[in-house]
């Protein structure tokens, strides 16, 4: 078994796991296959309590997988209200979903020989590529945009990761990394242009899938800034569907601020690419991506698109914390978009993507 190959959508060439380039003909590259299916429910029991219960689906040796793991998945799925049931993705180890993709980052990083490792983030990716190259013992370079929450970064810092604070946009900040990992010489662990990242985030999608008995809710509702998680879920769903082991596939909703829709816009207006549009700054920086790299396939992929206003967010925000639950602002954005639907779209999922101590937040007055 040699790893997930990739292929670039354009030119159809394949690219084997150890292979470091990371993009081909301008585009980002695709997984050549979905994800196999999990092993039928009964002979789950008595596994690891980690994703890597799933390591038939995910197709990576254990000699890559083994040495980069910090324990992630198996986060805890609970009823919280009108319909709505919560996956406390920040109950993982750098406190994000985005440990699920970045574990099989740094296992390719392993398996391509890397002496270093780059990435850019908007502030968990980056705190994750850090932990987990720190758990591998690579040298890491992380690029964020200077806006991102000083915990995020005191957190890079850290696990000894080399910072690199750029001005601008989250677009600038890809644009330095890309260009350092043009000079050459380091492994460019990016969430956003590696397919093989989603083969993580499917885990989700298997979770709730075993969570809840070997079936999966009417609706996930997820966060869309780059897709990352949307499109994992999609494709796990794809490789239950094609296993037999749903009989149909569940509605996804993508959530958007309304502060910076480039993907909700589009699917309003019925076009297939992402809309260029005048993004505004939103508290949910997690998600505060104006030209997604992945925009059409998203667009593809995702059933019916909502947004939530800065007022929801922070509405949300509390409303959780007050039920238990202290999570970041870019966290509160599906479960603010799920009580908006007021029930209309059945039984629903909703990630709490991100723990509440990264940003720190307080209440606005006391209570
Ligand atoms: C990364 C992230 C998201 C959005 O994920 P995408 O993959 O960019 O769509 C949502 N919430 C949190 C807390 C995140 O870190
Ligand atoms: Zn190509």
């Amino acid at each position: 078994m040699a790893g997930p190959v990739r292929v670039c959508p354009e030119c159809g060439r394949q690219f084997e796991f150890s292979d470091p380039a990371w993009r081909c003909c301008g585009v980002p590259m695709r997984l050549a296959a979905p994800p196999a299916a999990p092993v039928p429910l009964g002979q789950l029991a008595g596994r690891p309590l980690t994703t890597w219960r799933y390591a038939e689906a995910l197709g990576v040796p254990a000699r890559w997988w083994q040495p980069a793991t910090l324990g992630e998945g198996i986060t805890p799925l609970l009823p919280a209200g009108d319909g709505i049931s919560v996956k406390v993705e920040y109950a993982s180890p750098t406190l994000s979903f985005k440990d699920r993709g970045v574990v099989l980052l740094l296992a390719q990083a392993l398996a391509a020989g890397a002496s270093r490792v780059i990435a850019d983030s908007s502030g968990n990716a980056g705190t994750a590529v850090a932990a987990y190259s720190a758990r591998v013992g690579l040298p890491a370079e992380i690029f964020v945009p200077s806006s991102t929450s000083p915990k995020k970064i005191a957190q890079v810092r850290a696990h000894g990761a080399v910072v690199n604070l750029v001005p601008g946009n989250r677009e600038a900040t890809a644009a330095a990394a890309i260009s350092a990992v043009e000079s050459g010489g380091a492994f460019y662990a990016s969430h956003v242009y590696n397919p093989v990242f989603h083969l993580g985030t499917a885990t989700y999608a298997f979770e709730v899938w075993e969570q809840l008995g070997g079936r999966l809710p009417d609706t996930f509702v997820l966060p869309v800034g780059n897709g990352t998680l949307v499109l994992g879920v999609t494709r796990a769903v794809a490789g239950l569907l094609a296993a037999g082991l749903i009989p149909s596939a569940p509605r996804i909703v993508a959530v958007q601020a309304a502060n910076c829709a480039p993907l909700a816009a589009a699917w309003r207006a019925g076009s297939s690419m992402p809309l260029a549009v005048d993004a505004s700054p939103t508290i949910a920086e997690g998600i505060a991506i104006a030209a997604p790299a992945r925009g059409a396939e998203i667009l593809a992929a995702v059933d019916e698109f909502a947004t939530v206003t800065e007022e929801q967010v922070l509405a949300g925000r509390s409303e959780l914390a007050r039920k238990g639950w202290y999570v970041e602002d870019t966290a509160a954005v599906c479960w603010a978009a799920a009580r908006a639907a007021g029930g209309s779209w059945g039984e629903v999922v909703v990630p709490l993507s991100g723990a509440g101590l990264k940003t720190g937040w307080t209440p606005a007055s006391p209570a």
